[in-house]
């Protein structure tokens, strides 16, 4: 035998066990986005790699480790995209959408990161997010911690979920502070592990979000990013609390929040749970004020968030709040004889047409009644329409219910539409 070709490591097939869920929570999302008035950019996968080394920074543990970058055919360096923002604002920037004008903008798709593939950590896997431009006030970082917020509730989980927040602050004022943290990191280097160590050189505030217990304790006496906020954004963070406040949204200032891209400014913000393990951030996001300039548009302030889809999907799962898929068929056609095909093929195409949403799987390569109704109930359908030669003659279909004790009936073809439709709506199938 030929040996079989594995998929990618890390980059999973999603079976129709599973394709279910997924566009079950996907059309949850499209109703949540649609409800807040934003509309949906679709963008390649594939972009020219210099986009991400300009966005997200050289020395982040994305760009330095993590994409996916190859050279065409032409020799251009090209990436798979690592996350879902450049790529929005390169279109944007492109298309002329962002200067001057505002947009609320929704994406969903495949992004390609190259870690270790564990649970909740894939190689391929998606993000369903929101990017909003040419706004800069805290109440639009309201409105998207308040759009994530709806999903959870309409995914059950609010419970499940906590929402941290920090502030970055200015760009001058963040560099301010880096200088000052890296200047105290270097009086205890003695103290610090490898990975800070490395961080401390390429990117000294991700070292705040360090594992390591030693660590931590030796940043409790590190200064405080907070003490080095400016005015503006220092007000900009207190009427974001305080209408998150406003509006029953609970929160935790968690002052070590940095995220791992560098184009953050200001509002930054995560959804953790504890329900996952390890790969507990199911959500995350805030303000990147200096990104469309940086990628060669004219100023725009902007504010967005991404959501892991696997991680949703993990979580509804775990916590039991995703039903399996339902059956994909209603109705099952058993087509019994050799003249009768034509008949019956006419009459599944007439009872689609008729009864848009209907789900008829009509069967094919013939066989015995038994071996027909058997096939009819592994479908999962609720009705079997049965069609043979006399009914063909006769213009006839007989009903078998599948599900229920009732007696089969013979209908009238034209009947046969009204009578499949009343009984699953008696179902609320239909
Ligand atoms: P982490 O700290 O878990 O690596 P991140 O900071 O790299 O996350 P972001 O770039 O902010 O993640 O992406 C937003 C969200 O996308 C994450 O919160 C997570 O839910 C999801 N995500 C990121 N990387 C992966 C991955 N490799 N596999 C599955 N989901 C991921
Ligand atoms: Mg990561």
């Amino acid at each position: 035998m030929a040996k079989q070709i594995q998929a990618i490591r890390g980059m999973n097939d999603c079976l129709p066990e599973q394709s279910g869920k997924w566009q079950w929570a996907e059309q949850v999302i499209r109703e949540v986005v649609a409800s807040y008035g934003y509309e949906e950019i679709r963008t390649p996968i594939v972009e020219s790699t210099d986009l991400f080394k300009r966005s997200i920074g050289e020395v982040t543990d994305i760009v330095e480790k993590e994409m996916y970058t190859f050279e065409d055919r032409n020799g251009d360096m090209l990436t798979l995209r690592p996350e879902g923002t450049a790529s929005c604002v390169r279109a944007g920037n492109q298309a002329g959408l962002l200067y001057n004008q505002q947009q609320r903008l929704w994406y969903m798709g495949p992004m390609f990161r190259h870690e270790r593939p564990q649970k909740g950590r894939y190689r391929q896997f998606h993000q369903f997010g929101v990017e909003v431009f040419g706004l800069d006030g805290p109440d639009i970082d309201v409105e998207v911690i308040l759009m994530s917020a709806r999903l959870w509730q309409r995914f059950g989980m609010s419970d499940k979920v906590t929402l941290e927040l920090n502030s970055l602050g200015s760009n001058e004022a963040r560099a301010e502070y880096r200088d000052a943290l890296v200047a105290y990191l270097e009086q205890h280097q003695d103290k610090l592990d490898e990975d800070s160590l490395r961080r401390m050189q390429s990117n000294p505030l991700r070292v705040l979000d360090s594992k390591n217990p030693e660590v931590q304790q030796i940043l409790t006496d590190a200064p405080a990013l907070e003490d080095y906020l400016d005015d503006e954004s220092k007000e900009h963070f207190a009427r974001l609390c305080e209408q998150l406040t406003a509006l029953g949204i609970e929160y935790r200032v968690n002052p070590r929040l940095v995220r791992g891209l560098d184009y953050y400014n200001r509002t930054v913000f995560e959804w953790v749970t504890e329900s996952l393990g390890a790969q507990g951030t199911v959500c995350a996001g805030g303000r990147y004020d200096g990104l469309v300039e940086q990628l060669g548009g004219k100023a725009t302030p902007a504010v967005g968030f991404a959501m892991g889809m696997e991680r949703l999907i993990l979580l509804l799962e775990t916590l039991e709040l995703i039903s399996d898929v339902p059956a994909p068929v209603d109705v099952y056609l058993s087509i019994m004889g050799s003249q009768c095909q034509g008949y019956a093929m006419q009459l599944a195409e007439w009872l689609r047409s008729e009864l848009p949403g209907l789900r008829l799987q009509s069967h094919c390569g013939g066989g015995n009644l038994k071996k027909q109704m058997k096939r009819a109930d592994k479908s999962g359908a609720r009705l079997a329409l049965i069609v043979g030669d006399d009914e063909a003659n006769q213009q006839q279909v007989t009903l078998k219910y599948l599900r229920d004790n009732k007696p089969q009936q013979t209908l009238a073809r034209e009947d046969v539409a009204d009578v499949v439709m009343q009984t699953l709506i008696a179902d609320k199938t239909y």
